[in-house]
């Protein structure tokens, strides 16, 4: 292993109980032993976020963020400590910081905070008296000088934006899977673990359904150029690297479609009759919007009489009910017939920077869905991705014969 300074990431379930800290302790222990500076971060044991929140909802409705982030990171506060504790335990000098005490300020948005800047001079001093440094994860502090957290997974993004600042040579995020998959092994068992992807590919992923990496600390690592190395803390094997374009001889081999993702977590919404004039999609779609309400694909279909088209869209479901009410109260307004949703469907998406330069990816998508007898609802694309609005039932049969299609099973 070549020596210089690894960031490396502990994710809820390698902390989980004192046994697993014990195991990251060591492997931090090995890391440092072979001359690396090692800056560790940590997410809270286990379930420990979820009960926290469980706990807030059991005293009250009202939950100030100011009050929810006080609370919530205390969770990393206390894997912190305690990975600390057991690197003592092994003859490892160790520090632990919170986000604020190494100086990872964030806007003013309390529960979903924004990294503005890293200042990390306390991490630089403890590395130069030759100490590991371990910092809580998805959390920093505000402009105003308040506690902020940096939503749910956020530890990711802390471990990427210090990497970044301490200019790292890796960023390696251990978690429960050994890597990157072609596709949710547990949907299709002949799945591989994807030996390296792009920043735009693992981006794509994580914003079509991937949980394996926050969306936010992709972007991080793409805008600041951080390698990612996600592994497992289990088997401590070689994960997937996530990095800048590809080394150019492989490149040649690229497959191209890197991997099948799915995506439960939306709804289809749909507004019938809407008048089919300049301004009224606007309107709608503004009405959305105002109530921070993301909308993901779209279609609008041709209006037939020349008066009024039907437009479908999706929606995270945890906003469906808002957004449905929102249109619902923009009906005499805007003069469409009716809003319909849906909560029956699965978006399925293929990825892969090999799109760029091959034709007929969609087709294959749509001739594979066809062959299967799944309607396609609604479609979207990017340079790198086609996505597909389908029934729910038909998730697993779809992700397996798109991974079949596209020559992704493993051998
Ligand atoms: N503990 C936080 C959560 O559960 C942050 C993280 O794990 O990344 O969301
Ligand atoms: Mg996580």
């Amino acid at each position: 292993m070549p020596v210089g300074l690894v960031v490396q990431k502990y994710g809820g379930t390698s902390v989980a109980d004192p046994d697993r800290i014990k195991a990251v302790a060591d492997h931090v222990a090995f890391t440092r032993n072979h001359g690396n500076d090692v800056v560790v971060v940590v997410s809270a044991m286990g379930k420990s976020t979820d009960n926290l929140i469980s706990l807030a909802n059991a005293v009250s409705n009202i939950q100030p963020g100011r009050e929810m982030d006080m609370l919530l990171t205390a969770g990393e506060r206390i894997s912190m400590s305690l990975l600390s504790i057991a690197l003592a335990g092994i003859g490892i000098e160790a520090v632990s910081f919170t986000g604020s005490q190494v100086g990872i300020i964030t806007d003013t948005i309390h529960t979903k905070a924004k990294i503005l800047e890293v200042k990390g001079d306390r991490v630089r001093d403890a590395l130069s008296q030759g100490k590991v440094v371990v910092v809580a994860g998805f959390q920093g502090v505000s402009t105003d000088s308040e506690v902020t957290t940096l939503g749910r997974g956020g530890s990711d993004t802390t471990a990427v934006a210090l990497a970044a600042a301490l200019n790292a040579d890796v960023c390696e995020i251990y978690t429960d899977v050994t890597g990157v998959f072609t596709a949710d092994p547990r949907i299709v068992p002949q799945a591989r673990k994807l030996q390296r992807l792009q920043f735009d590919e693992m981006l794509e992923m994580a914003g079509v359904g991937s949980k394996v990496l926050a969306l936010r600390s992709v972007e991080f690592a793409r805008n600041h150029n951080v390698p990612i190395h996600v592994r497992s803390s289990y088997t401590w094997e070689p994960g997937t690297w996530v990095t800048t374009d590809a080394s150019e001889g492989a490149a040649m081999e690229d497959p191209i479609i890197s991997g099948v993702v799915q995506d439960a977590s939306e709804s289809k919404v749909t507004v019938i009759a809407v008048p089919d004039r300049p301004g009224v999609s606007a309107a709608l779609f503004e009405n959305l919007a105002n109530a921070n309400i993301n909308v993901d694909m779209i279609v609008q279909n041709v209006s037939l009489d020349g008066s009024s088209t039907d437009i479908t869209f999706t929606v995270p479901r945890t906003d469906l009910a808002r957004a449905v009410q929102r249109l619902e109260q923009a009906k005499s307004d805007l003069k469409f017939a009716e809003v319909k949703s849906d909560t029956n469907v699965a978006k399925i998406s293929v990825i892969g920077v090999g799109m760029r330069s091959h034709a007929g990816v969609a087709l294959k998508m749509f001739e594979t869905l066809a062959g299967k007898g799944i309607n396609i609802q609604v479609i979207s694309t990017s340079e790198i991705k086609v996505s597909v609005l389908v029934a729910a039932e038909y998730t697993e049969l779809a992700v397996r014969a798109l991974h079949t299609a596209y020559e992704l099973d493993a051998a």
